[in-house]
């Protein structure tokens, strides 16, 4: 279903597409990329730390500003059109223009927010793959935001923009998102990842290393079924655990308040499963300053060390995993020169990461497939990958 073309043809591709379509050149070219969170999981929700990378696949949209209220949308990934008016922007309910959700909650947002809309024609054109756990919903919002701003001449601040999209998801789309996804999409920086505070929302861009090691993630093709139930499931433990561990510690907010040492010590106070979902939250903030920590002073092999650490916690404390990712990030493992792997994005399905010595993509591309396939019967899709920059009007 992905139209995979390169940069230049993808967007000959999409203007083409547009004027054939409208009879119109479009004046508006935007893209937003999809994402990989290298660590940091699950600790969005609870005011934590995330660390992902803006990735080089992404959705783009051209559209040029109506005169009138409606919106006329093509997606050329389904090659399926939408309209809805600006007066009353309601939910796609049939399946075929679910996809356009994305676009209408955007316009939504806007306008809940007092901002400006402009009808619009538009074309959507990604390879960020869909379902997968990159976040094409992400890129998808951002990318539409950016148009509508494009359209009714406004500038919106990235931040901001990350805010109105994940807004947007939850309320108009219903799906209860934290922030990193939309964030990344609208803020990454190009061979960098972002540490994010998700409760300030400060952020520092840190360097990856520009030789010697790549970014590889590796798709289970394993569809997601479970995630929506598990991750509200999730949240509850974690709302639960700050409930009770606020007995011994007043001053205390989200689990992100909670130290390792404070942790330890009232640890019994909790459910045993409680108690191992906020441990998971709790262990991750840490390795994940110490995962930037050891990036800055070059040590590669701790950063794998602690992606490991991470997926280990997120399959038994958290239980997120499945036996695709687990066999995925084992296969991973077998391949000498991965420094690490592990599951990302919310689990049970998607995709995991690795961090693989350059010298060892190629071996990496030939064996895990083999080895994956061997274990699970599915076939997998890798993407070996570079940080990207987030969102932009191209046009
Ligand atoms: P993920 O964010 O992990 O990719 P989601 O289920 O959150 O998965 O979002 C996927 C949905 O986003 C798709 O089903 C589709 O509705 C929409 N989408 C993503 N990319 C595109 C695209 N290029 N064109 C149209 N819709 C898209
Ligand atoms: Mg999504």
């Amino acid at each position: 279903m992905l139209i995979p073309l390169n940069g230049t043809s993808r967007i000959t591709e999409i203007e083409t597409r547009f004027t054939a379509l409208f009879g119109m050149q479009p004046t508006i070219l935007v893209r937003a990329p999809g994402r990989v969170n290298l660590i940091g999981e699950h600790t969005d929700y609870n005011d934590g730390f995330v660390f992902p990378a803006a990735i080089d696949r992404d959705v783009l949209i051209a559209a040029a500003p109506r005169t009138d209220r409606q919106v006329r949308a093509y997606a050329l990934n389904f090659n399926q059109s939408s309209t809805f008016t600006l007066e009353d922007i309601q939910p796609a309910t049939e399946g075929r223009e679910r996809w356009s959700n994305y676009i209408r909650a955007m316009a939504w947002v806007l306008h809940e927010e007092g901002l400006g809309t402009q009808g619009m024609n538009c074309v959507t054109l990604g390879d960020v793959p869909l379902g997968a756990g990159l976040s094409s919903s992400a890129a998808m919002l951002v990318a539409s935001g950016l148009a509508f701003a494009a359209g009714a001449g406004l500038e919106l601040e990235p931040v901001r923009l990350a805010l109105l999209a994940q807004r947007a998801e939850r309320e108009f789309v219903g799906v209860n998102v934290g922030i990193m996804d939309q964030f990344i999409s609208a803020l990454g920086q190009k061979d960098h990842a972002l540490l994010i505070d998700t409760r300030s929302l400060t952020y520092e861009a840190v360097p990856l290393p520009q030789s010697g090691v790549t970014i590889v993630i590796a798709d289970t093709n394993k569809k997601r079924g479970l995630v929506d139930s598990e991750y509200n499931t999730r949240r509850a433990e974690c709302e639960r655990a700050v409930e009770i561990l606020k007995e011994s510690l007043p001053e205390i907010i989200a689990l992100r308040d909670v130290s390792l040492a404070d942790f330890e010590r009232y640890a019994d106070r909790l459910p045993e499963e409680t108690r191992r979902r906020a441990r998971h939250v709790v262990t991750e903030d840490a390795r994940t300053l110490e995962s930037v920590t050891a990036l800055k002073a070059g040590d590669i092999t701790r950063f794998g060390q602690l992606m490991n650490e991470s997926h280990y916690s997120l399959q038994h404390d958290y239980e997120v995993s499945c036996r695709e990712l687990d066999a995925m990030v084992e296969a991973a493992r077998s391949i000498e020169g991965v420094y690490g792997a592990r599951m990302t994005g919310a689990g049970f399905g998607g995709c995991t990461v690795s961090l693989v010595a350059t010298e060892a993509v190629e071996k990496f591309q030939q064996e895990v497939p083999a080895l994956y396939k061997q274990a699970t019967g599915l076939t997998p899709a890798i993407y070996v990958t570079t940080a990207a920059q987030g969102a932009q009007r191209l046009k």
